[in-house]
């Protein structure tokens, strides 16, 4: 099988589960000579970075379309190599090499009639616990301490929550509506389900506002408490780690390895985050769970755009055993319930492990063209 043609395809859609803001991604679509076709995510969350990426991936083109797709760590590398100067550390590069990566895995199951999760080396888990990831929304906290109790109810094991989000929810900001929020939220699914806090970039704590709001969230029990101090603060996650004992998550904007190295050496990080579709696909998410596994840490795909991303990041988190939960968005929404024909699904809780050829997803693609940029960018103009 050869390649013969690669589109980065930039989509923008509302998201239900971000109070209907347009999200933005970049998509890439692979045809093969025999007509077979591989579907390749980034999440650029802009539609500027949608556009940089689309000019990056058709200058990648010409080292993917006639080669064989099964050769996927050969083409990751030649795109990194090519990369050298404007990819170093990362950035929108890694955009690209990811959207093309993850398309090139889905290609490779096809050629050679096997699952992604196969090719990986095959599932470590039966099966992971599904729970929701969402963002807070409604002003009333019994309000949206009863939609979190329904997602559960629904069967999902544990929620996890977006402060500092679009909507009227205004968390993040003071304490004691915080500490309300976190103890109507369990009181409200009962003691045992983790509840994860994810403080979003609107959040601006400093040291000591992050040591006081953990603490007293620790009296109801979080799992885990997300990117308190932002992306980069080692001396000050070595504070809060120091003066607390919520296990820390962070990592979800690194791009690549080395990234990750860097903030693994901290010794700050216990939850990992990491997206294919910005950590350089599966061949950079799978290197990133080795050296989370080797440093003793949890890893956790944050899977919140397409059901591309999240058709990778399932083969990839039941190929290594540092993944140990799966994250869905709770509200339908259009690039998970739309874009492909069998959407993704828990069942009484639990996810089970993607069954392929390639990524096991039929992406349809009337569904892509409607929501291509340019035509819905005009439409909102
Ligand atoms: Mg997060």
């Amino acid at each position: 099988m050869r390649v013969e043609a690669v589109e980065a395809i930039p989509v923008s859609y509302p998201e239900p589960n971000d109070f209907n803001a347009l999200r933005h991604l970049c998509l890439v679509k692979l045809t093969a000579e025999d007509g077979q076709v591989g579907w390749g995510e980034s999440i650029t969350q802009f539609p500027e970075a949608s556009w940089a990426t689309k000019a990056i991936i058709e200058g990648f083109a010409p080292l993917i379309i006639g080669k064989d797709p099964v050769q996927t760590e050969t083409h990751w590398r030649a795109m990194k190599n090519q990369a050298w100067w404007y990819g170093y550390n990362g950035g929108i590069a890694s955009y690209a090499v990811s959207a093309i990566d993850i398309a090139l895995w889905d290609l490779k199951g096809k050629a050679l009639n096997r699952s992604v999760l196969d090719l990986l080396g095959g599932p470590v888990h039966d099966r992971l616990p599904a729970i929701a990831s969402s963002h807070a929304h409604y002003e009333e906290i019994p309000k949206m301490a009863e939609e979190i109790a329904g997602w559960v109810a629904s069967g999902l094991q544990g929620a996890k929550v977006g402060f500092g989000k679009r909507g009227n929810a205004r968390l993040g900001y003071e304490h004691d509506r915080d500490i309300a929020f976190v103890k109507a939220v369990r009181e409200a699914i009962g003691p045992g389900l983790p509840i994860m806090i994810d403080l979003g970039i609107a959040i601006k704590w400093d040291v000591t506002t992050a040591v006081e709001r953990t603490l007293a969230m620790e009296e109801y029990g979080i799992a885990w408490i997300e990117e308190p101090l932002g992306a980069w603060d080692p001396n000050g996650y070595a504070t809060l780690r120091a003066k607390t004992t919520t296990r820390m998550a962070y990592g979800e904007k690194e791009w690549n390895l080395e990234g990750y190295q860097r903030i693994l050496d901290t010794g700050t990080v216990d939850v990992v985050g990491v997206d294919p579709g910005r950590a350089e696909g599966i061949t950079g998410f799978k290197k990133v769970a080795e050296r989370v596994e080797a440093h003793r840490r949890q890893a956790n795909a944050h899977a919140w755009s397409s059901a591309i991303v999240s058709a990778a990041s399932l083969a990839i988190s039941f190929s290594s055993s540092a993944c140990k939960v799966f994250e869905f968005k709770p509200l339908r929404n259009p690039m998970q319930h739309e874009l492909v024909k069998k959407p993704f699904e828990w069942k009484d809780g639990w996810v089970l492990p993607p069954a392929g050829p390639g990524l096991g997803i039929e992406v349809i693609e009337e569904v892509v063209d409607r929501y291509r940029s340019e035509r819905v960018m005009e439409r909102v103009r």
